[in-house]
């Protein structure tokens, strides 16, 4: 049987990765969130005292094999290995988000990526999000879906998040990052961020977790 590829894409702050999980669990098949492996190469860089912002210094590393990026699953959770070393945690720093969205804009480094991202969704049925896998790494994927929703939406939610960790960041700073982060995966070069034409529009604005989770659970039926 061939396997059943489910691609999400869209913005920061749309909840992509933990709604990924619960939809991958739900279905039994395993979830791949590649902007982990983009923090990676960011970490890589950053360790090694590689000006993340130098491309060629960058992708020099890559091309030493310096920046080996891999990803297993333990429990059906992914653990993302940088140079055979588990680097889930560490990926998660701030600085590191900030590293990966530089060193993504370097086409070695997305090619070096995306053909890792393809070679294990040939292998077995999967659940990728991102912002390419629509467009460029499954463009053959079962199932597409754009989720999105507004800025002020996905402000509001990373404002609860950080209010949960005890940090009160005022809501318009957090809304001037999402619209900079926003400018940027849409106007970069290389793979930009951008529905594909065969995708489904999911705007989960008005839609609570399990609402979300629900609708693309429906669609995969749909399209199964
Ligand atoms: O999703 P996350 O914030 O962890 O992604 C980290 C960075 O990697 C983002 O800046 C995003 O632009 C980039 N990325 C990408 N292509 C992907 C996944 C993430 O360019 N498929």
């Amino acid at each position: 049987m061939t396997p059943l590829t489910i691609a999400i894409d869209g913005p920061v702050g749309a909840g992509k990765s933990t709604i990924s999980d619960v939809v991958a669990q739900r279905l039994g098949i395993l979830h791949l969130d590649t902007g982990a492996m983009y923090r990676a190469v960011g970490l890589a860089a950053m360790q090694s005292g590689v000006d993340v912002k130098d491309e060629e210094a960058v992708c020099r590393l890559c091309k030493e094999g310096k920046a080996q990026v891999d990803v297993n699953y333990r429990d059906g959770k992914q653990i993302t290995l940088l140079n055979g070393v588990d680097v889930s945690a560490l990926i998660r720093a701030q600085e590191v988000g900030g590293a990966a969205s530089v060193v993504s804009r370097y086409p070695l480094v997305r090619k070096m990526l995306v053909a890792r991202q393809q070679e294990m969704a040939k292998a077995q049925s999967m659940l990728l999000d991102g912002r390419d896998i629509g467009t460029v790494v499954l463009k053959d994927a079962t199932v597409k879906i754009y989720l999105t929703a507004s800025p002020e939406a996905r402000a509001q939610r990373r404002r609860n998040q950080l209010l949960e960790k005890g940090l009160d960041t005022p809501f318009e700073t957090i809304l001037a990052e999402v619209n900079d982060r926003d400018y940027r995966d849409t106007h970069r070069q290389a793979d930009p961020l951008r529905q594909a034409p065969d995708a489904v529009l999911l705007d989960s604005s008005d839609l609570s977790f399990d609402e979300t989770v629900n609708a693309i659970l429906a669609l995969v039926e749909e399209k199964q």
